[in-house]
């Protein structure tokens, strides 16, 4: 048995980052870049004015002076001519300085009278300008490679003149249920069945991560369907499985999995809930995790240990779990020799720090009391009560 903190290394020794593929703009958003993205040009690309209003020599520029006025340049347009002494150039936000000029005054701070401007307050060297290349330079890395593209990213990249991107590819991630007990979603049980709830819910957690899904379905405690599933599993780069890894009469799946050629690293971890997750690595390069089929051991296998793999395959930078510090509104009560994750939510204390509260549930089986969860809770184990006001471990839990 090994503790969360060593199943976790082992899974992030093995697990290493996919290949890249050539994506457009628009379709980049959410993907992880590969390589660091380059601005192909100075930026801002010439002597900007910040302002609509006149550029100037600063010298000439004195409250009270009288300024005649030369011309216009409106954005987009562009002056050769340099500005000579006590002449302004009537400009627009964006449009390019003149030469010769150095600053802009705002138009709110004059007033013209044909083409004579007077102006009410002086006007510094570089003030309401922006000089080319101020922001970055031709060639400077504007994005580094691991980075998630939001908007913001796509805007960057857009300004760069980067048309398309080299991003990782997404991983492909086969999920399966077993168990001869689970009916679709749409069923309504008969005595002994229960929904399905494990594959909507990976697939959900799939798309959170980034991933693509293939869903093998929901598989019979039958050995040859097991042996038949694992097989397709096994193309993908990642296989999740939930279910039949107990010690149940009816639990094939890591005899099935020992018999394709799954090497196990992991068997067993000291946590509660998840105590049989299995974790293990095929020849053709597949990850596979058996996560418990008891829902909340699904959930908290696949956030402890699927997604950071899938966060290394993505290249994404600082993967692994990134524990924080809260104080614990109400006590935990003593726990035995295994750590133990607690759904619960985070708030802000008193003291403006964080803090963080158990949700009440039912147990291991309850999924309704994880439900608006944003954290885990992490608790040591054999851990005596903790009282409130105590600081734990917690991992937030993004949500969509
Ligand atoms: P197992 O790990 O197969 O022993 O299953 C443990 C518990 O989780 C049992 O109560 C199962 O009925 C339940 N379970 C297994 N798979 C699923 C699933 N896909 N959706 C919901 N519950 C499941
Ligand atoms: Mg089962």
């Amino acid at each position: 048995m090994r503790s969360v903190d060593e199943a976790l290394a082992c899974v992030m020794s093995m697990a290493s980052r996919g290949p890249t593929e050539t994506v457009s703009l628009d379709d980049a958003v959410g993907r992880v870049l590969a390589e660091p993205v380059l601005c192909d040009i100075d930026y801002p690309p010439f002597d900007k004015s910040m302002m609509d209003g006149f550029a100037v020599r600063s010298g000439d520029a004195a409250d009270g002076a009288t300024l005649s006025i030369v011309g216009q340049i409106a954005a987009g347009s562009w002056r050769s001519a340099a500005l000579e002494a006590n002449q302004a150039v009537q400009i627009n936000t964006g449009a390019p300085l003149p030469p010769g000029a150095d600053a802009v005054i705002p138009v709110e701070k004059t007033s013209v009278s044909g083409d004579a401007l007077s102006l009410r307050a002086s006007v510094n060297p570089e003030q309401h300008v922006t000089r080319r290349g101020a922001y970055v330079s031709a060639g400077d890395a504007v994005l580094g490679s691991g980075l998630r593209m939001g908007p913001v990213e796509i805007g960057v990249a857009a300004t760069s003149g980067a048309a398309s991107l080299t991003v990782v590819r997404r991983p492909t991630i086969s999920i399966m249920g077993t168990g001869d007990e689970l009916i679709d979603v749409s069923d309504r049980p008969k005595p002994g069945q229960i929904r399905n709830s494990n594959s909507p819910m990976m697939r959900a957690l799939v798309r959170q991560a980034g991933g693509v899904c293939d869903d093998i379905g929901v598989v019979c405690d039958d050995r040859r369907a097991i042996d038949a599933a694992i097989e397709r599993g096994l193309t993908s780069d990642f296989l999740c499985l939930s279910g039949g890894i107990s010690m149940g009469a009816f639990d094939f799946v890591p005899d099935a999995l020992r018999q394709a050629g799954v090497e196990f690293v992991v068997k067993k971890v000291a946590m509660k809930p998840g105590k049989p997750t299995i974790v293990g690595r095929h020849a053709s390069g597949c990850l596979v995790f058996a996560l418990p089929g008891n829902p909340l051991s699904t959930f908290v296998g696949f956030w402890l240990f699927v997604r950071p793999a899938i966060d290394q395959f993505l290249g994404l930078t600082g993967v692994g779990n990134r524990w924080i510090g809260a104080k614990l509104v109400a006590p935990l009560a003593a726990t035995g020799p295994r750590e133990c994750f607690w759904p619960a939510t985070i708030g802000l204390g008193d003291d403006g720090g964080l803090c963080v509260e158990k949700q009440s549930w039912a147990g291991s089986g309850d999924l309704f009391g994880f439900a608006g969860a944003d954290a885990l809770i992490r608790q040591p184990a054999n851990s005596g009560e903790i009282p409130a006001g105590h600081s734990v471990r917690v991992l937030q839990l993004e949500r969509f």
